[in-house]
This record gives C-alpha cells, structure tokens and sequence, in this order.
C-alpha cells in the first residue's frame, strides 16, 4: 500500500487543490503546502529546522516531577463573551472582553492574556489530538492560546522570539459513550459546530469556569515547545492536561460538518488537523504531580486503542483516497 501512496496523492490533489490553492498553508497530508513541506518553505523554516518544535509524544514514565506553584485562572466573570470564528484552520474562540489571566506553574508570577481557544480534532478512528501520550493519541485536543500580557498584543510576543512569550494549556479530549462526560469541552464543541465555513463568526458567551477544572489545573505535563501551526516559533510554554476529557461521540461529530474553505466554494473538511509529532531533541519534560498512575483519573473506563492511533497521517490519506474515488465515481 505505502508504495501506491504517491499515485493516491496525485489523484487526491486534484481534488483538494481548489480550496486551498491561494492558502500559504494547510494541515492536508496530501498537499504541498500541508505539515510534511511546511519546513520546506523559506518563509516557514522554523517548522523543519528547529529543535524545540511542537506537538510532541509524551512518555509519562519519563517526566520529572517539579514542584510547581498552582496553576490557575483569574476570570472576572465565569461567562467571556467572545467572538468564535471558522478560521479554514480550525475553529477559535476569542475572548472580547473581561479576558481571563492565567498565571502560576512554570508561568511563575507572570500573567497571561487569553487570545483564543481552539480545537483540533478527527474521529473515532482518525484520532487527532495533538499531543500524544505514551504514543497514543485520543479524538481532539483543544488549546487556550495565552500571551505574556507585559507584550500589548499576541504579535508582539510571537516577534519576541523568547521562550515563554506564550502560554497554551493543552487539553485532550475522546469521543466515548461514558456518563461522565466534560462539559466543558462539550459546550465549547457545540458552539463552534455553527461556524460551518471559512470566515462565518457570531458573539456568544463562553462559559470559562468548566473548561479546565481546578482540580486537572493540579495535574498536567509542560515543556518548551512551538505553535503547531507555521509559522512554528519555539516561543511556547506548554502545559498539557493529563486527564483525558470525555465527549459523546455524535457531540465530536458536529464538528465534521465544518469546512476549511468560504461558503460558496469547494473545500474539504477540518476534521484531521493536527500536525505529527516532532521529536524531543532531548527536551525535559516536566509533571506538576508525585508519581504516574495509569488512569488514575479514569473512572472505570478502560481506554482501548486501535493501531490507527500510530498511522495518523496515513489512515488520513487513506481516508481522503476512499472520499476522493467515491467523488470520482459519483461524477463519472
Ligand atoms: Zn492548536
């Protein structure tokens, strides 16, 4: 199969060029301006070059523990009225007004600005969160993007070039019919599920206080990393969350519906975009909490994955094909 590969995508690209021709970038396995030629860029070197770059696989029984002060978030109101918009990349949520500040953990005294939170997400059997625990990735992952609030805007941090200049809270999420769901994650999902295509928004509130809990703000890995996204600057402090949150499984669908391309046009869906795994280069990964246990969050649930889980990128193109041949066939 992986020697038919090239073919496949030959056939694929006439099919997703069109939406995407005049992006700079995509998150399409099977374009060239996709993650696997970002790095080959000029304008976007940071992507292949660099050595602190993001998301990556976290092996738990690797992390160091340290002693961090607590994380957390100062909201002046539980609900942020916010503008959520279709971005062709992902959905996004920006935080309008009464901007919720986090601070603490490997953040210190410092505080951060939330200027977004959005989502990356596949299905029940692409999963695309980007991180990856122990080798295994879940459905989703939602990130609230923050930025050092001593820059006035995220621009200015980002041109910093300094570790640290941002902050983002990595969450992941699966798909599963559990009674314990997150809620969360799941009100946040269904608000972005109305912005269908490219540049469709509308102002509603986001409910802040339930999206990380205090108790996961206790628990939870960090490193220095990149945006996952070009231009790819090594000035992120990640924080990801070790309990997996749990949606219902026609909940993460809603979010299949949503396109990466303007109403009136051709387009594929955003479903798929995560970015594989970059490697440590012998980055420290460090646990705000005492020793790992196996799920210890993980009420009664036993987490079973397939070996799609390890061939992300493949099982997309082998996707797209299957979608790409049914179109063929459709139009013959
Ligand atoms: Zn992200």
């Amino acid at each position: 199969m992986i020697t038919r590969l090239p073919a496949v995508t030959a056939v694929l690209a006439m099919f997703v060029v069109c939406s995407m021709a005049h992006d700079p970038w995509n998150t399409d396995y099977t374009s060239q301006r996709g993650p696997l030629f970002w790095g080959q860029r000029p304008e976007f070197k940071m992507c292949g070059l660099g050595r602190e770059q993001s998301p990556i696989n976290i092996r738990r029984s690797s992390t160091i523990y340290q002693d961090f002060p607590p994380l957390a978030f100062e909201l002046k109101s539980p609900i942020v009225h916010s503008n959520i918009e279709n971005k062709g990349s992902a959905t996004a949520a920006f935080p309008l007004s009464d901007i919720p500040i986090l601070s603490g953990g490997p953040l210190g005294n410092r505080k951060y600005r939330v200027y977004n939170v959005h989502l990356h997400f596949g299905n029940y059997s692409f999963r695309a969160a980007e991180h990856a625990f122990d080798g295994v990735r879940t459905t989703g992952e939602f990130h609230i993007v923050t930025y050092d609030s001593r820059y006035p805007h995220i621009k200015a941090a980002l041109g910093s070039g300094r570790r640290g200049a941002l902050a983002v809270l990595g969450v992941m999420f699966e798909a599963r019919n559990v009674s314990n769901i997150d809620m969360g994650v799941t009100n946040l999902i269904e608000l972005s599920s109305n912005v269908t295509y490219k540049g469709d928004h509308y102002m509603t509130g986001i409910d802040f206080s339930n999206l990380v809990s205090e108790v996961d703000m206790g628990y939870y890995y960090a490193y220095n990393g990149s945006l996952t996204t070009p231009t790819c600057n090594e000035v992120v402090q990640w924080m990801v969350i070790d309990r997996i949150h749990y949606v219902l499984p026609e909940t993460a669908d809603l979010l299949l519906e949503l396109k990466t391309g303007y109403r009136r046009e051709h387009s594929i869906p955003i479903f798929g975009n995560t970015r594989p795994l970059q490697p440590l280069y012998g980055r420290k990964v460090l646990r705000s909490f005492g020793p790992v246990v196996t799920d210890v969050h993980d009420q009664g649930e036993e987490i079973v994955y397939s070996s799609s889980d390890l061939v992300g990128p493949l099982g997309r193109v082998m996707l797209l094909a299957l979608a790409a041949i049914a179109t063929f066939v459709i139009k013959a």
